[in-house]
């Protein structure tokens, strides 16, 4: 009896190490729950790269849009569990958590976690031709006409919804918001100025500020950005509540064998320090997460803190997305 309990746990042991050995046994995809062209993409797409040569596979990114990013997320907690189906999710998972009371999984049980991959500040950026030059003007810019200004976003439960919802909130007044699948094409709208402003992580707006191209007002980080070092803090412009980071995470879906999880940890945490992903992160404003950070505990550890810090918030401004 003794002797086939102990073959049956070696046959378990060896098979378990088997699946690690052999992952990944073709492409590995990265969901995106965002459009291509916008920071969550970009992102993905420059850890994808670097994974891919680690892994040995190619490693794609799939843009599945709609609903904030659970739309994707979606996708990802129903796919096999084998780890070649991934999910790329921001602030945004922690959020939709209470923002969407009918999701169609459970934040905290339906995913695997891999690890932290970057955060990024956001910057509120508006057209070129907009008025206001300083954040003081936009705010009176925004109050003097809250009929007619819009402010675009990616969905509720992106960042782009949170950072609007809480701006809206510390001026006391509300505006227009047009949402997008992403703010991909929310950019191009602002650059053609069909759209007055928004919100978005430095990764999708460094470039187009460093031109000329947008007008910037504030960023959420507690510094200064470094590729916009004119750019004021929240601190600075003395609004109160507006100092957040936008950390994004890989998920894997619930039952995925440890060591495969494991396995795409070691890849993450290769391609974080890759010189190439430095570089362009460094470039975008963006920090890639620590080989600590970059890990199945701490990316745990930080969603259940994050829906435990933005669930009063949220519930408190009463904003839902049914
Ligand atoms: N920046 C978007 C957001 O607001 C998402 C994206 O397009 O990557 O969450």
């Amino acid at each position: 009896m003794r002797r086939l309990f102990s073959t049956a746990i070696a046959a378990m042991l060896f098979s378990a190490g088997a699946v690690a050995q052999d992952f990944p046994t073709g492409t590995v995809t990265i969901v995106v729950p965002f459009t291509a062209g916008g920071p969550t993409d970009t992102v993905a797409r420059l850890v994808a790269e670097s994974m891919s040569k680690d892994l040995g596979q190619q490693v794609l990114v799939e843009n599945v849009t709609g609903a904030g990013g659970t739309v994707g997320a979606a996708r990802v907690a129903s796919a096999e569990p084998d780890g070649h189906t991934l999910l790329l999710y921001h602030i945004g998972m922690a959020t939709s958590a209470t923002l969407y009371r009918n999701l169609p999984y459970d934040t905290l049980n339906a995913f695997e976690y891999v690890g932290l991959v970057t955060e990024v500040p956001m910057t509120m950026v508006g057209k070129k031709d907009l008025p206001p030059s300083t954040f003081q003007e936009l705010v009176d810019y925004v109050k003097a006409n809250k009929d007619t200004v819009t402010m675009a976003n990616a969905g509720i439960g992106a960042a782009s919804h949170l950072c609007g919802m809480l701006f809206m909130s510390a001026i006391e007044t509300h505006v227009t918001t047009v949402p997008y699948q992403g703010t991909g094409p929310a950019m191009t709208d602002l650059l053609g100025g069909q759209i007055d402003f928004m919100c978005d992580q430095a990764t999708n707006t460094t470039n187009q500020i460093q031109a000329g191209a947008i007008k910037a007002y504030v960023t959420t980080s507690a510094k200064r950005i470094a590729p916009l070092p004119d750019l004021p803090t929240a601190d600075e412009v003395g609004l109160k509540s507006f100092e957040f980071g936008i950390w994004h995470g890989l998920y894997a879906p619930k039952g995925t064998p440890s060591e495969v999880v494991d396995r795409l940890a070691k890849s993450l945490q290769v391609a974080l320090k890759d010189a190439t992903v430095v570089e362009r992160f460094a470039a975008l404003g963006t920090t890639p997460s620590t080989d600590e950070e970059a890990t199945p505990a701490a990316l745990k550890a930080k969603l259940e803190s994050e829906i435990a810090r933005w669930r009063p918030l949220i519930e408190a401004a009463g904003v839902y997305a049914d």
